[in-house]
């Protein structure tokens, strides 16, 4: 019965919304190029994205911030068009008991004419524009004054995003009001069926989805506005969460997974012979509850998640130890050379003594070695690969591999991930740690399907970086500072941003840069490293081993050095035009000085002129160094669909809800799916197949994550 029900939906919503009546095929083309609405249901799910009330008016005099909307009530007191033939134009003086404002038409203007009386009370509702200094309104709505009209104004008028190219058809947010509301009198609860269950609607006491539907764009009043958008959040986000938890059950249930039932020789000589430091509790918790997994028999699909410096690669390096004690093959991926070779010097370093082979592969390994490589690694040789994307090329074959850890995991794709499980006969357990922390909700969102540990605890003896933010006249200040500091033996970053857009002007200023420290520091008292992407690998090795033998005190670099660099005697990280960059990557440079013993500093420079959000990721970096912390401000400045690695998933296209501000409903929505998966985790009732197909229904070109293998 449902599923015929869905289909009958379907199809009243699947209709081209060329047949809504005044679209047309022209209208149609643009609705469907500039706004990727191509039926019914696409126009129905472009939500408002404000409201304004029609029932206040302004009088003339209260018109006094250039671009607000005001709404006016008042008479025509003069028609004239001015301007010669290109600037032709009709100007209405419009005229309330405070005061006189000009209405101007440039296009229709004649029309207008004709349709403005003198003697007729006007509502006019439109954007004020400030032209030398008096406010005039162009193209406003105007409405004769009739008692329908007052009674039918509502509170809460519907607003649209719109383009330039349907303004140009008629579908300015009015317009798309317009075509809403000849929608929205044919919906109906034959052709829209509820989609959510009895149950859920009771226990959350949710509108049907008709009348939120209908409320959404025509609200009655402020409380039935607020509960239609709380339940097609509700709605939006429990669909999300009910696949991602869904897709968790599925994997613990069906896809087996290696065991790793022993601790042995290897984590064991490890953990009591060589770990340089006694583990945190927050990694002795996690690396517990990473065992507890890789021992289930199912297969681990974990993501760790800890601040800067919190110690992520020892987890990782101790799990790896794991699958070396039960046989298998692990291996490590980063995401730049700089950073697998720090991993493989640390790594090697610190499993010399146990004799067990660590391998280094990146894009550029020379043939030769790749030959022996690939032999050792198929004879089982190798006990742990570590490296860059180069590690998922099909002739990268293992003996048994049986971890995979990805770092800094945000810049590889699905498919990539997707890749590596292909490595073994079954798939193999998969860990996954973050750069630096993401927010919970945006976690809950794009990692609802992984299980989760967090690493909330920095090792200890850490002093807080202090955080400054210079402007380019206390430059003086920095260089005595930085001359300070390299005085006690303490050396020192300086990060220029490079984007690629502007790459040529980039390299100028790091070498404008660079040159200007030439003079302030000079040789041979003083010495320089520089590494940036135009350099040959080669020679960025060459510049990183000088700054790491401390023969260099100062290094100049773009953001190669963002990730991993791992240098304790660097205490002060200088961040050129630092308003460039976002507050993640600032928080991950930041994150590469307060790794000794010394007292560390954080200088972002910046132009005078900033902007308000920039302002607010000074004021952020200076206030605070926690990272989850950085990761919610973030969130709420850049909204989500522009945080890293956000873009290739498709959890985030959510038309309503907003992962920054719904954050208590996503929570709900969340509770709500897990608690019906707890008892019915194969949504076999009568009731919860309404449930699993809208999970068919709308899930399709959702991807998830664990559906890789
Ligand atoms: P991240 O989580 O940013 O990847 P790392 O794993 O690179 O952090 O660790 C940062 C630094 O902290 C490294 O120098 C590492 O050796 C050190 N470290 C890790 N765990 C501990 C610990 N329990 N006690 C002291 N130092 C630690
Ligand atoms: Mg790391």
């Amino acid at each position: 019965m449902c599923s015929n029900f869905v289909k009958m939906n379907a199809s009243f919503l699947d209709t081209p919304i060329g047949y809504l009546k005044g679209i047309g095929p022209q209208r149609a083309e643009v609705l469907q190029k500039e706004l990727f609405i191509f039926t019914y249901k696409d126009l129905i799910t472009h939500y408002p994205f404000r409201y304004v009330d029609r029932t206040h008016f302004h009088s003339v005099r209260e018109v006094i911030e250039d671009s607000a909307y005001y709404q006016l009530r008042g008479h025509i007191i003069e028609i004239d068009f001015v301007g010669d033939k290109r600037t032709k134009r009709l100007v209405a003086k419009f005229r309330d008991s405070s005061g006189v404002i000009e209405l101007v038409w440039f296009q229709g203007a004649k029309w207008m004419a004709e349709k403005l009386k003198s003697n007729s009370e006007y509502i006019v509702y439109g954007k004020a524009t400030a032209f030398m200094g008096r406010f005039n309104m162009a193209h406003p709505e105007i409405d004769v004054v009739t008692p329908e009209l007052l009674v039918n104004q509502s509170s809460f008028q519907s607003v649209y995003h719109s383009t330039e190219k349907l303004k140009y058809r008629n579908l300015d947010s009015d317009g798309i009001r317009k075509c809403l509301r000849l929608l929205t009198i044919q919906l109906n609860e034959q052709n829209i069926q509820e989609s959510l269950t009895h149950s859920i609607i009771q226990d959350f006491n949710l509108l049907t989805k008709l009348e939120a539907l209908k409320q959404i764009h025509f609200p009655d009043s402020k409380m039935l506005l607020e509960k239609a958008r709380f339940r097609l959040k509700f709605e939006e986000l429990f669909y999300v969460q009910l696949k991602l938890l869904r897709s968790n059950l599925v994997r613990h249930q069906m896809i087996q997974g290696f065991v790793f039932n022993k601790v042995g020789d290897a984590f064991n000589d490890f953990y009591n012979k060589y770990l340089p430091f006694q583990l945190t509790n927050a990694q002795k918790r996690v690396v517990k509850e990473i065992r507890v997994d890789m021992g289930s028999g199912k297969q681990m699909s974990r993501l760790v998640q800890g601040d800067v410096g919190s110690g992520k690669t020892l987890v990782a390096l101790l799990s790896m130890l794991l699958a070396i004690d039960n046989g298998f093959q692990a291996c490590l991926m980063a995401p730049t050379e700089i950073l697998a070779k720090q991993h493989f010097a640390t790594i090697s370093e610190l499993l010399e003594p146990m004799g067990l082979k660590v391998a280094l592969l990146t894009g550029s390994s020379k043939t030769k070695a790749r030959r022996e490589l690939h032999a050792d690694l198929q004879s089982g040789v190798i006990h742990i690969l570590i490296g860059t994307h180069a590690l998922i090329e099909d002739v990268v074959v293992f003996k048994n591999l049986g971890l995979v850890v990805i770092d800094e995991q945000h810049r590889f794709g699905v498919a990539q991930r997707g890749k590596m499980h292909k490595k073994n006969t079954q798939p193999p357990h998969v860990l996954i740690m973050t750069a630096t922390p993401i927010p919970r909700t945006l976690a809950m969102t794009l990692y609802g399907d992984l299980d989760t540990s967090v690493i909330d605890e920095l090792p200890p003896g850490r002093k807080p970086i202090t955080t400054m933010h210079f402007m380019e006249s206390q430059r003086l200040r920095l260089i005595g500072f930085m001359k300070q500091e390299i005085a006690l033996g303490r050396q020192v970053y300086i990060v220029y941003p490079l984007i690629q857009e502007s790459e040529k002007m980039d390299y100028q200023n790091l070498q404008n840069g660079y040159d200007a420290l030439l003079d302030d520091f000079p040789v041979p008292q003083f010495q320089i490293s520089i590494v940036h992407g135009k350099l040959k690998p080669a020679e960025k090795e060459f510049e990183m081993q000088r700054f790491i033998k401390k023969e260099t005190q100062i290094m100049v670099a773009t953001t190669v050095i963002e990730v991993g660099v791992n240098i304790p005697n660097a205490s002060v990280m200088v961040i050129e035009s630092a308003e460039r960059f976002g507050l993640s990557q600032l928080h991950q440079l930041r994150g590469r000085v307060g790794r000794g013993a010394d007292k560390s500093y954080c200088i972002l420079m910046t132009s005078y002129k900033l902007g308000a959000d920039s302002k607010l990721r000074m004021e952020t970096m200076v206030r605070t160094n926690d990272g989850f912390e950085i990761s919610e401000v973030d969130l709420r400045l850049r909204g989500p669909g522009d945080l890293d690695g956000t873009q290739q998933s498709g959890v985030l296209d959510l038309k309503i809800a907003d992962l920054a501000q719904d954050g208590q409903i996503l929570q709900l929505a969340r509770s709500s799916a897990q608690a019906i998966l707890n008892e019915d985790p194969n949504l076999a009732s009568q009731e919860n197949q309404l449930l699993l197909n809208q999970l068919q229904f709308q899930g399709k070109t959702r991807s998830s994550w664990s559906k890789i293998g």
